[in-house]
């Protein structure tokens, strides 16, 4: 009998007890407000802020509601206005045009490279038509962050990079989120670390910080955060910059704050997996694996490869195949967007031309998540029921 997968793809592991100690500590007092502090105290939501501003060598950190709310914010603090054109990734998240379109402002999509990375041609091609670039490293994947630079940079283009799947990553030593102005990361369950719902955003610019706070929410109570700018900064900002509340709580920081301090461990237990499905999937006639850069190191959360130029029907039955053995595979290339593997061509919101060479892409991306409740040898498992599956079907083909 062929061997069968009976894991879980959704089933993240438990909050580590340091984490589960400090929310009790915060439901027991009752302050779960970040500016409700009793005297001396500095908040779970301050601390947060002001740890992993320290982690990611930021100068400046601010914690809020989501990673589409970071990106927002950014987007706002940046002055970006109604009608405004962003450019951003044909491939990725929907949070991520949709953080655009909160603003009102107009997505303008780069298209995506066999590497899984932003096209930096197109992006070349494109940098005279906006402003701002909203970078997503979708699924991890970080393109030559130098070369992104110095594009932008010669177009007066400011980049805020959308960190979701990269918190823990970098590129030639540089941490992710640390080259554009901006860094918006997502604590949401299924990224690096779980607050249920939550994000971070980190900036070096006093303005967009002091505006960043501003826009989260923080009344006139700034001089409480820690990780921000002083007051005279505030000074400057807090009479023109509206209030859009955002604010992460002392709960919700409580049990982020240990996951962060194990951010270092989790990469490398991530990795570990990574590279045992990437061994056992290596050499599969028909099917392309993403190579991945010596000078990125990246976190292994999920996993795609590629069904290049296969019909969608062989795609669909590798896809069946594997699940009737208890594998969940998520293919970009479907008509209908399902779960979270919408496109460019999803967000019928904005007005994009098509954009054949990242079509034939999107529909060869077969993507995976890979939850640290999967030991090794599921992953090693798993590997093999991918490599027969996708060697069955290409065989027939
Ligand atoms: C999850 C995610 C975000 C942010 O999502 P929130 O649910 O708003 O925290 C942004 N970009 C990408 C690529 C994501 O996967």
């Amino acid at each position: 009998m062929s061997e069968r997968f009976t894991g879980s793809f959704t089933q993240q592991e438990p909050i580590p007890e340091a984490g589960i100690a400090a929310a009790l500590r915060v439901l027991q007092n009752g302050r779960l407000h970040r500016y409700n502090l009793a005297g001396g105290e500095a908040g779970e939501t301050a601390l947060l802020e002001q740890e992993f501003a320290v982690q990611t060598g930021a100068k400046f950190c601010l914690a809020v509601a989501s990673g589409g709310y970071a990106m927002a914010t950014a987007l706002r603090a940046i002055g970006v206005r109604p009608g405004d054109a962003v450019l951003t990734n044909a491939f990725t998240l929907a949070p991520v045009p949709g953080s655009i379109a909160s603003v009102g402002a107009r997505p303008v999509f780069v298209g995506v490279t066999e590497g899984l990375t932003i096209d930096l041609d197109d992006l070349a091609a494109k940098a005279d038509q906006a402003g701002v670039l909203l970078l997503s490293h979708m699924r991890g994947h970080i393109c030559d962050m130098d070369r992104l630079m110095e594009i932008c940079n010669g177009a007066g283009i400011k980049v805020i990079e959308d960190c979701a799947h990269t918190m823990g990553a970098s590129w030639r030593g540089v941490p992710s989120g640390r080259h554009g102005v901006f860094g918006a990361y997502s604590c949401q369950t299924y990224k690096h670390v779980n607050s249920g719902e939550g994000g971070l955003l980190v900036t070096d610019d006093e303005i967009l910080a002091a505006r960043s706070v501003m826009l989260s929410g923080s009344y006139m109570l700034y001089e409480r955060h820690l990780a921000a700018p002083g007051p005279e900064v505030f000074e400057r900002v807090k009479y023109v910059t509206p209030n859009i509340s955002g604010r992460m709580d002392n709960l919700r920081a409580a049990i982020l704050r240990p996951q962060l301090a194990d951010l270092a461990t989790q990469v490398g237990r991530w990795n570990q997996r990574y590279r045992l499905l990437e061994e056992g999937l290596r050499g599969t006639p028909g099917l392309t694996l993403i190579e991945r850069p010596e000078s990125e190191a990246f976190v292994g959360s999920s996993i795609q490869f590629l069904l290049l130029d296969w019909s969608a029907e062989a795609v669909q039955q590798v896809m069946q195949r594997c699940a009737a053995r208890g594998v969940e595979l998520k293919w970009f290339g479907g008509a209908e967007p399902v779960g979270f593997t919408s496109r460019y061509d999803s967000w019928r919101y904005v007005d994009a031309p098509r954009m054949p060479v990242s079509d034939r892409v999107l529909a060869a991306i077969v993507d995976m998540r890979v939850p640290l409740t999967f030991s090794p040898a599921d992953c090693a498992l798993i590997a093999r029921i991918i490599r027969a599956e996708v060697g069955a079907v290409f065989q027939n083909t």
